[in-house]
């Protein structure tokens, strides 16, 4: 094991009668979310991760500029506030509205910022397509962190507001057709669907709202997204959580609760949590990993460039596809779309550039000639085309890395769900057998930090009822 955090406290007397030994696979956000909280119920809870812990969240330095990978944007922050609440602590992470919430959508109809601003053409029909939305952030939030049970009135007030709000449409793509919005917020709209991984068609209507619930709500904590990694180690740290970096589990007997590490290393536990993939859950267990390139989420190309000085860009740009229907073929046949969805980030000299590509585990390097194409179409758009040419360094992060330790094949929200199965309303395999338990975000459909952190808030209920 090349490192170990272990233990500063132990909060007084959190150690009930049922304390029992919790092994917690996967040292990503999602583990460390749920460890605190099943620290806190008085759990002693091991974490094991095979590389460092944070996941897809790590800090990397590139050309002397310290970059946050992974997520960039902080969304319904209710979700992180109930977290910390369960916790019973204050809010350390000072989140910091993000100036241009949204980004500007670069359509093919014309460029959309979101939230649209009072002086823009399309203001009025922005208002028009939030307008079902109102209200509804909050009910998002609870659904997002409360067990799907019909029998519970909070479940059942949240739920209907959703589907009052949804209007009985299924996908995202069947909500916005049915608005017949003005194409360029159509597109800009439709591009959100990509938060569940997938094109509207296959995204559950809730995404076609997203944007009318986040866009005015965006941030980032004042110390960039590592703060959120450091918060989740020290609040684990505070009840006793031990993180294990450099330990790979590379064999999980559900019957038994016991994992086998790399190197031969048998732990036996009272319950074991995974937050891992449950393709690579499934590996580890003897069981077929069963995830067709047709029915995965999208994966990804990060490049991390550090720029000799700050980038003459607002803070987050969106291109999206001309057209999301080759878009989707695209992607589920694992082909390399001419025009893919790119996001960039700009902050000061550091500049992120994510490029969404199919879940083939493929090493896509920046001399690749369809990441050059990529990120010459975005910057050109952006009207800064030389911009990449003049980083002092340049790192990517590519599918094959984040098929390394999530899904198989880079998927980052894993397996595609069947829309009805995807968005809040409907149980997820929390509790795959009688001593094993699933959090993450291959479990939790559109997983973002708000699914994964409600996940585990929702997991640690379960645990705790002792029963789903
Ligand atoms: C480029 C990019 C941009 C994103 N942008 C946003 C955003 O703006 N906003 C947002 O909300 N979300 C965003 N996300 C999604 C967000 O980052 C993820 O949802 C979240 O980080 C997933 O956390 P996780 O713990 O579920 O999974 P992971 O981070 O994948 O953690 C799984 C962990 O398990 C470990 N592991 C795997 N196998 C083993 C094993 N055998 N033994 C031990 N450990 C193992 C891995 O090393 C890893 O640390 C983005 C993701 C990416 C990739």
């Amino acid at each position: 094991m090349s490192g170990q955090r272990s233990a500063v406290s132990r909060q007084p007397g959190s150690l009930s009668s049922q304390s029992r030994s919790v092994g917690l696979l996967g040292g990503g956000l999602a583990g460390l979310a749920l460890a605190a909280l099943l620290a806190h119920r008085g759990h002693a809870v091991t974490v094991y991760e095979r590389d460092r812990a944070g996941g897809k969240l790590r800090r990397v330095t590139v050309g002397e500029q310290s970059f946050d990978t992974g997520p960039s944007l902080f969304t319904l922050p209710g979700v992180w506030r109930a977290f910390l609440a369960r916790l019973g602590e204050a809010d350390p992470l000072d989140l910091r509205p993000l100036p241009g919430g949204l980004g500007v959508h670069h359509t093919p109809f014309g460029a959309v910022p979101l939230p649209v601003p009072a002086d823009h053409p399309l203001h009025a029909a922005w208002e028009a397509y939030c307008a079902p939305a109102r209200g509804l952030a909050s009910h998002v939030e609870t659904l997002l962190t409360t067990p799907p049970r019909l029998i519970d009135p909070v479940f059942r007030r949240a739920s209907a507001a959703l589907l009052r709000a949804t209007g009985g449409h299924l996908t995202a793509e069947g909500w916005v057709r049915a608005r017949q919005l003005p194409p360029a917020l159509a597109h800009a709209v439709r591009t959100h669907a990509l938060n569940a991984g997938l094109a509207p068609v296959d995204a559950p209507a809730l995404y076609a709202l997203l944007p009318a619930l986040i866009a005015g709500d965006v941030s980032r904590p004042a110390r960039g997204m590592g703060a959120l990694l450091d918060t989740l180690l020290g609040l684990g740290a505070a009840r006793g959580v031990r993180v294990l970096e450099g330990a790979e589990v590379v064999r999980v007997d559900p019957q038994t609760a016991t994992l086998t590490l790399k190197g031969g290393e048998v732990r036996r536990h009272d319950l074991l949590v995974s937050a891992l993939d449950p393709a690579r859950l499934a590996v580890l267990t003897g069981r077929p990993a069963r995830s067709p390139v047709s029915r995965r989420t999208v994966s990804g190309v990060a490049l991390y460039a550090a720029l000799p000085e700050p980038a003459p860009l607002p803070a987050t740009s969106v291109l999206p596809p001309a057209d999301f229907g080759p878009f989707r073929a695209a992607m589920r046949a694992g082909a390399l779309l001419p025009d893919t969805l790119a996001l960039v980030h700009a902050n000061g000299p550091r500049l992120a550039v994510l490029l969404t590509a199919p879940a083939t585990a493929r090493d896509l390097q920046p001399d690749h000639p369809w990441v050059r194409a990529q990120v010459a179409r975005a910057l050109r758009t952006l009207g800064v085309p030389g911009l990449l040419a003049s980083a002092r360094d340049v790192v990517a992060l590519p599918p094959a890395h984040y098929a390394a330790g999530g899904h198989p094949g880079g998927a980052i929200y894993g397996a595609a769900l069947p829309v009805w199965r995807g968005g809040p309303l409907h149980p997820q395999p929390y509790h795959p057998a009688p001593q094993l338990w699933q959090v993450g975000t291959g479990v939790h459909p559109g997983g973002g930090l708000p699914a994964i952190l409600g996940g585990a808030m929702i997991v640690d209920r379960l645990i705790g009822e002792g029963s789903l």
